[in-house]
């Protein structure tokens, strides 16, 4: 056995083999596999093998379009047969609601390249004859659906990667990680001891055990599933004896997956009354054997597929497959370098193998080979979660996603399993109030606040919600007089140390601002993509306080400790600092009644220390809102004491608080992005518009700058842009498709309501050399084409005054 490696990948399982083949294909050939048994022993060699493209994420899905297609690939560099079987599949939509959504898919699959269709009942019928059509409104039909054999398809990607000088090492155990000072790691077997530069964990259903090998908790829960193989069933075999193929069926509405099986039929379960299973760890012993068959859990599921697919009832049952496998709390995979770690890369929590293995297997080689991704990778980024996660929280987030993995996903929907988990001081106070909470990283925010008699729930829909009342309330609250809410939704850190400016000129993009000043900077990759979008804060020479978004602490933290300095120090201070934001024209007069500091003279984006009230406070002239607005953060002991003295003083001016729905209609009415959705390592800074930010004048080669150089010289290929929509009751919320003279040109990256300006908003990106002011434009929203005009002026303020007067 080789004793030594670049990498060391462990588990021998869908994904580890394919994330083998792909460090392969990108050049790294001293890369070796362990897999304590024969290759797929996990759960890949009891999985239906299934593959489809549909994903809610925009970027998963295109990953999920890359893996299908890769493995003709895999075929033609093997000569090995995966058993693919390119039937395509319709999912089927029984209620509008849920046609909406499969429509906003095809939309969004159109700037994809991916050709789905939308077909009706009767088509349905012709496709795929086992299904009942009653009650039936529509589906959404995909070629590129089908299946494979699981085992086949693992040993070609095996082989392709010994073919690219990989080595696979079988019945090899792995039972220790240890580190080595240098940050390369002792990989300890039951076979001998290897040296490896590189860990990745791919341990599947082990990956907890192999997770805390190296004090690592990777939040993950192995979930029970079944599904049923029947014996002939004659429509099928007709089709077959046809020289034709039965595509997938899958049915929400009764949470199954259908398809053909030799010459019956395959149906899996996503049942409500499902189970978690080894809840406290996976025995080592398990896996070649299924669990007992449980039909009690799936009794109703029968019943309702009975009645949709009535071939199923005349066939007998050939055999059940029960086994388990792994999902993490959103059910996306767990992807990327391990947050706090040297050198660890997690390929875990990935629940659809075949659908997914191939795109996760490239984006974490890239990861491990380039040093980033080629697209936004955060929807499976391990660092998506932070450190506060625990199994406690993990279960039920794990059964929470397993019961809705075929529910509609509206935007905006806040899901309740595990919460309220983390609040800050001022929860009771605001509950009190009627806050309508959502959850970010974990945390509890209010979206908005209801007023007396109305529902304390917000309708998830596509359209607007029964938020939209209220958020209208607290925006008008804001541009008329006063409104506050909490600074608990920002990512913030302490940077400290003689070394302090020096590292941030390095490592952001834009200027570093003197003392009592602050600016806003993108943070870019070495490719020049943007991995975030800061106000740096300068306290003093050796002292700054950075603000970003708050659900990317673990992503951001994990950059910069990558990327440190000697003679530097970051504090994550996100849930120690925390406090208000009060915006609006009275928030002067609002501050000015709480300080003894004369504040007339402090300037937009200057910091001041203050005592406000009787707090010790950082406070900083600058709102996402648009307005007059200042962020004041203290320590989160003093957080009551300052909530009370803004809140008695703001009754005087009309003080109302606000949640994130009027904070997300308040930013469009000056085009402000938001981070994930126009701010992304999907885009650059030139794409959007961050590029004013960059400083080119400072003597410094800070991360990114050759790119950002280049992209200025040629000019960005396309523009975010923002566009008045002539929506009716549904708002683009993200990639709607932006047509123009009869074509696709470009796609909406978020949008809403500007209850200021009363208008529907979109921005969105399209080719630079259509960006002109005045461009009409169609925008696919739920399926209806609705007309939008691209508009410069912002709707608020246009010239600044009230934001910096
Ligand atoms: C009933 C059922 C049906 C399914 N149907 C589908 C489907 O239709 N389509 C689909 O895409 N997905 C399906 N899945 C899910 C699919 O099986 C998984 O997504 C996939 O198998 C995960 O692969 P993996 O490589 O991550 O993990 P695993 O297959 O669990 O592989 C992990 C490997 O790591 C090895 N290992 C662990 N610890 C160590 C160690 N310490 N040392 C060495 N080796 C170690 C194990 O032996 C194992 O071989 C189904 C799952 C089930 C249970």
């Amino acid at each position: 056995m080789k004793t030594t490696t670049r990498v060391a990948v462990i588990g021998g399982g869908v994904v580890g083999c394919s994330v083998l083949y792909h460090l392969t294909k990108l050049g790294w050939s001293d890369v070796m596999l362990l897999e304590r048994s024969e290759l797929t022993s996990g759960s890949t060699w009891h999985a239906a093998g299934g593959f489809h493209t549909l994903n809610g994420d925009t970027n998963m899905a295109a990953l999920q379009g890359y893996t299908i297609k890769l493995y003709k690939e895999l075929e033609e560099i093997t000569g090995m047969s995966c058993g693919l079987h390119h039937v395509g599949g319709v999912t089927l939509a029984e209620t509008q609601e849920r046609f909406d959504m499969l429509k906003a898919e095809r939309a969004k699959h159109r700037f994809m390249g991916l050709e789905t269709e939308i077909v009706s009942p009767e088509e349905i019928r012709k496709i795929a004859p086992v299904t009942n059509i009653d009650g039936i409104v529509g589906g959404l039909y995909d070629p590129l659906d089908g299946h494979l054999d699981p085992s086949g398809t693992t040993h070609a990607y095996a082989k392709a990667a010994r073919m690219g000088g990989a080595t696979i090492e079988t019945h090899c155990k792995v039972v220790e990680t240890n580190q080595r000072h240098d940050g390369t790691w002792d990989v300890v077997t039951d076979k001998g001891t290897i040296h490896a530069e590189h860990v990745v964990n791919a341990g599947g259903l082990w990956a907890r055990e192999v997770g805390a090998m190296a004090g690592i908790y990777f939040p993950l829960h192995p979930m029970e599933h079944q599904y049923i193989v029947t014996d002939e069933v004659p429509e099928i075999a007709g089709i077959i004896d046809a020289g034709g193929e039965h595509p997938h069926v899958m049915d929400p509405a009764g949470e199954s997956y259908l398809r053909q099986e030799g010459r019956g039929l395959c149906i899996g379960f996503y049942e409500q009354p499902c189970k978690p299973w080894a809840v406290d760890g996976t025995p080592w012993n398990f896996g070649h054997e299924l669990l007992p068959d449980d039909f009690d859990k799936i009794e109703d599921s029968i019943a309702f597929a009975y009645n949709r697919f009535p071939a199923l009832e005349r066939a007998g049952v050939k055999s059940v497959i029960h086994g388990p496998f792994t999902f993490a709390p959103d059910g996306n995979p767990l992807v990327g370098p391990v947050p706090g770690m040297r050198n660890y890369w997690s390929a875990c929590a990935v629940m659809a193998g075949f659908s997914q293995g191939g795109g996760v297997g490239l984006m974490l080689a890239q990861w491990m080979v380039e040093g980033e991704c080629e697209r936004d990778t955060f929807a499976m980024d391990t660092a998506r979660f932070g450190d506060w996660i625990t199994p406690g929280y993990t279960r039920p987030k794990v059964i929470e996603n397993y019961q809705k993995r075929f529910s509609i996903a509206y935007p905006n929907e806040e899901l309740p399993a595990a919460r309220p988990f983390r609040t800050t001081p001022m929860y009771d106070i605001f509950d009190g109030m009627g806050a309508v909470w959502g959850a970010q990283y974990g945390l509890e925010v209010p979206n908005y606040f209801a007023s007396e008699g109305e529902p304390r729930y917000e309708t998830p829909s596509f359209r607007r919600s029964n938020a939209f009342e209220a958020t209208a309330r607290e925006v008008k609250a804001v541009r008329e007089n006063v409104g506050i809410n909490e600074v608990h939704n920002f990512g913030k850190y302490l940077i400290k140390g003689e070394g302090a400016r020096a590292w941030l000129d390095r490592i952001m993009a834009g200027r570093v601002p003197q003392p009592g000043r602050l600016s806003l900077t993108p943070m870019l990759s070495p490719k020049g993509r943007l991995i975030g979008d800061f106000t740096i804060s300068c306290l003093s020479e050796e002292e700054f306080q950075l603000t970003a978004s708050y659900g990317s602490q673990a992503y951001h933290m994990r950059w910069f400790l990558q990327n440190i300095d000697e003679g530097v120090s970051v504090e994550n201070i996100s849930d120690t600092r925390n406090g208000f934001q009060i915006a609006g024209p009275k928030a002067r007069e609002v501050l000015q009644a709480c300080t003894r500091q004369d504040i007339s003279d402090m300037r937009f984006m200057d910091v001041r220390r203050m005592t406000v009230g009787m707090a010790d406070c950082v406070v900083q002239r600058v709102s996402y809102t648009g307005d007059l607005g200042y962020e004041i953060y203290c320590d989160l002991p003093s957080q009551r004491s300052l909530w009370d003295n803004l809140w008695s003083v703001g009754q005087t001016h009309g003080m109302k608080p606000f949640g994130m729905r009027a904070m997300m209609s308040l930013r469009l009415d000056k085009f402000f992005g938001s981070w994930l959705s126009e701010f992304s390592p999907d885009y650059t800074a030139a794409e959007t518009g961050l590029d004013r930010f960059i400083s080119f004048r400072k003597d410094i080669d800070f991360v990114g700058r050759a790119a950002a150089e280049a992209e200025r010289t040629t000019g960005a290929a396309r523009q975010l842009c923002a566009f008045e929509v002539t929506a009716k009751d549904a708002d683009v919320t993200a990639y709607e498709p932006i047509w123009h003279a009869g074509a696709v040109v470009g796609f909406c990256t978020s949008g809403g309501y500007s209850h200021h300006a009363q208008k529907s908003i979109a921005l969105g990106l399209i080719p630079r050399d259509l960006a002109q002011d005045g461009l009409e434009v169609e925008i696919e929203i739920l399926g209806k084409m609705r007309a939008a005009r691209l508009i410069t002026t912002p709707l608020f303020d246009a010239d600044g005054a009230r934001m910096r007067g």
